[in-house]
């Protein structure tokens, strides 16, 4: 573990308001389909202030980018909860969708570690959101693998 001062050299995509100028035309102007349909909404010019830099400290398990590479590489840029690869809805961007997970969570773990490919599982940007839900220590992905699996079953 290594304690460091961090400055965020690439926006971390945490919510739909970070991807949302994709619906934007080159003017800024929403797209008349994406434009807020409800004005009745008396809160909706309400004021929420933000941007501005704020230095934080951190404590970083550090993850190897080698393995992270090789785990995509070797189980491919696909989902191993949900199965989704996203080609179809991304194009080539879709690779940008997936993540690698650690069975057992780096921040389990104080001293560093030897891992292999077995050790971690390529999962798209959601479900590692899921599997990472009730805090560090996560859910079991091959529960929440079933559970996908199963809610997709039952949606058809
Ligand atoms: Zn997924
Ligand atoms: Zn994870």
């Amino acid at each position: 573990m290594q304690r460091q001062s961090v400055m965020t050299e690439k926006p971390i995509i945490e919510s739909i308001d970070d991807i949302l100028p994709i619906f934007c035309l080159s003017n800024g102007e929403l797209k008349p389909e994406n434009k807020v349909k409800n004005f009745s909404d008396p809160t909706i010019n309400q004021t929420y202030a933000e941007g501005g830099i704020r230095e934080i400290t951190v404590e970083l398990h550090q993850r190897n980018a080698s393995l992270r590479n090789k785990a995509l590489e070797h189980y491919g840029y696909i989902c191993y909860v949900c199965g989704e690869k996203f080609e179809e809805t991304y194009g080539p961007d879709s690779e940008e969708c997936f993540e690698v997970h650690h069975l057992t969570p780096l921040s389990t773990q104080e001293k560093v570690c030897e891992n292999t490919l077995n050790d971690v599982r390529v999962v798209c940007a959601n479900c590692h959101r899921i599997l990472h839900k009730n805090g560090a220590l996560g859910i079991n992905i091959d529960q929440l693998r079933e559970f996908v699996h199963t809610t997709k079953t039952n949606s058809k």
